[in-house]
């Protein structure tokens, strides 16, 4: 079997990919939804891992959607590729 540096899935050894998932969390007074976050999914149950750089990065969008105090806060992953400014 070919595995490369990608191991299989521990909860059911489908094989993982990279892909997108949403992140979510309660901090009590509300829930902050984060999409578009890159991550290792596996193609068959859905599972999926984030790197700490990825966990780090979510770290700080969590602690400034906790200063807005809004009931539902939604963001999309900043992602590192350069986006269009216009
Ligand atoms: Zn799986």
């Amino acid at each position: 079997m070919m595995s490369e540096l990608i191991d299989n899935c521990p909860l059911c050894a489908g094989a993982k990919k990279s892909g997108i998932t949403v992140f979510s969390v309660d901090l009590g007074f509300g829930v902050v939804m984060v999409r578009n976050v890159p991550a290792t999914v596996c193609s068959q149950c859905g599972a999926d891992w984030i790197s700490d750089e990825v966990a780090q990065q979510l770290e700080s969008i969590v602690e400034e959607a906790k200063l807005k105090h809004h009931q539902v806060e939604v963001s999309t992953f900043p992602l590192s590729a350069p986006a269009p400014m216009q």
